[in-house]
């Protein structure tokens, strides 16, 4: 049976919660679908679960773990009211209103939610290189979580991937386990800031593999080196290693909404005059529409703008 319901919030990251916490105190009784537990930065509470100290969210003057301040916003907004159903959603229709939200069976004739508005704060994941044998490998060496998995590589040697803050992040945070950490990047210079740039220099276990690519992930069961070539000689040698961490940046979580909603070129959503989209009465905050800044603290000021512009939206359609 279909449920009605004033305010769907899809994705429970900054963006969504911080929704929740603003519709849930504007008596909105907003649903949060919060997602399903996952090993590429789309689960619940979003990217933040996979990273360490996050010390840049003001309000924290010694840092804060980000999976313990996305617990913090969640508790937040159930205070106030707001529900979690900790599940992914399978389909949305966005051609008539209420939409129509599924989980589970996404054939169902059915919608489990009738939404009167509905908030896309569905994030963004991990991109991994494509390669065949790292997806064979994924889970048994290969991984794109640091936090998660960091731990199973005490003493052995690891790879990071990248040269954004990620890969720095995930280097610096996996120096505490093993006894060497090798970033490999495709170019000579790093992309990521400064500050995190100085970090990585600075630390006696980080080395850098410049101009280089992976080009294979070798190893039957478990991951055992990783084949690179040179990008300037084109030379092709081996790495041994035990663990290959991914962390060249992200995709957005659209493929629900394609076709339905209109994605800007590199597939996030479009937002108009704050968080609209271009279906009356959608709206999105967070990642899935912010390819530049893709901070938490801009995450959740866009999921307050989202809540702000359901409430004022709902008002003008009463
Ligand atoms: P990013 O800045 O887009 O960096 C991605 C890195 O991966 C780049 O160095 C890129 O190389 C490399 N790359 C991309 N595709 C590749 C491929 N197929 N093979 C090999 N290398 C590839 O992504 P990010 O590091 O995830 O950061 C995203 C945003 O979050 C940034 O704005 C960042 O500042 C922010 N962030 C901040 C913090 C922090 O403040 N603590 C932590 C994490 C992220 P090229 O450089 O050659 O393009």
């Amino acid at each position: 049976m279909t449920e009605s319901r004033q305010v769907v919030i899809i994705g429970s990251g900054p963006a969504g919660l911080t929704a929740a916490i603003y519709t849930s105190r504007a008596q909105l009784s907003p649903l949060v679908i919060e997602g399903e537990p996952s090993s590429t930065s789309d689960q619940p509470g979003g990217q933040l679960m996979l990273t360490t100290e996050v010390e840049n969210y003001p309000g924290f003057v010694d840092g804060i773990m980000g999976p313990e301040l996305m617990q913090t916003f969640r508790e937040q907004a159930a205070r106030f009211g707001a529900e979690y159903l900790t599940e992914k959603v399978s389909r949305v229709d966005l051609s008539h209103r209420p939409f129509g939200v599924w989980v589970g069976d996404p054939d169902a004739p059915e919608p489990n939610y009738a939404a009167e508005a509905l908030i896309i704060s569905t994030g963004a994941r991990a991109l991994m290189l494509n390669l065949p044998n790292e997806e064979r490998l994924l889970g048994y060496g290969v991984s794109t979580c640091a936090t998660c998995d960091g731990f199973f590589f005490r003493d052995k040697g690891i790879a990071v991937v990248g040269g954004g803050d990620s890969a720095l992040e995930e280097a610096l945070f996996l120096t505490r386990f093993a006894n060497q950490v090798t970033v490999i990047h495709r170019r000579g210079d790093l992309r990521a800031s400064k500050v995190m740039q100085q970090r990585a220099f600075a630390n006696p276990k980080i080395t850098f593999r410049w101009n280089a690519s992976v080009i294979d992930v070798l190893g039957d069961n478990k991951v055992t080196g990783v084949k690179v070539r040179d990008n300037i000689s084109e030379e092709e040698s081996v790495i041994e290693l035990s663990g290959l961490f991914v962390a060249i940046g992200h995709e957005p979580n659209t493929s629900l909404f394609k076709g339905q909603i209109e994605l800007e070129e590199n597939g996030y959503v479009r937002t108009f005059s704050g968080t609209r989209t271009n279906v009356d009465g959608v709206f999105a905050c967070g990642d899935v529409q912010d390819h530049h800044y893709r901070q938490a603290i801009t995450a959740a000021g866009s999921g307050c703008m989202a809540a702000i512009d359901v409430e004022r939206w709902l008002d003008d359609e009463a």
